[in-house]
């Protein structure tokens, strides 16, 4: 009787095909609102700095004097999304994949 089962789970999944995908050369489009990575639109930064005062893991650092900086730490940022929703130009945004 197994052996009965059994052998019906093997010809279901030859018949439907495999439930796994055949990842990374097949992959899944992301959900909605994904966190992948925090990117800037430098172009826009006007370095006033709101992004880094809210950072709770302290990932960002910006600075006016004596040129204009703005970096990040990636493997601090905890993906909270505090910078993005302070940022008052709106150049931060997360990217929909964990891209290198
Ligand atoms: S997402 Fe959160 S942890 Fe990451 S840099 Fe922005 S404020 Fe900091
Ligand atoms: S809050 Fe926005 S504009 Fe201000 S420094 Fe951060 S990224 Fe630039």
């Amino acid at each position: 009787m197994r052996l009965f089962s059994i052998f019906k789970e093997i010809v279901i999944h030859v018949v439907k095909g495999p439930s796994t995908r055949n990842y990374p050369a097949e992959k899944r489009e992301p959900f909605p609102g994904v966190r992948g990575k925090l990117a800037i639109d430098g172009e826009k930064c006007i370095y006033c700095g709101a992004c880094a005062r809210k950072c709770p893991a302290n990932a960002i650092q910006v600075k006016r004097q004596p040129e204009k900086e703005w970096r990040f730490e990636r493997f601090r940022c905890i993906l909270c999304g505090y910078c993005v929703e302070v940022c008052p130009k709106k150049c931060l945004f997360f990217t929909d994949r964990l891209e290198k």
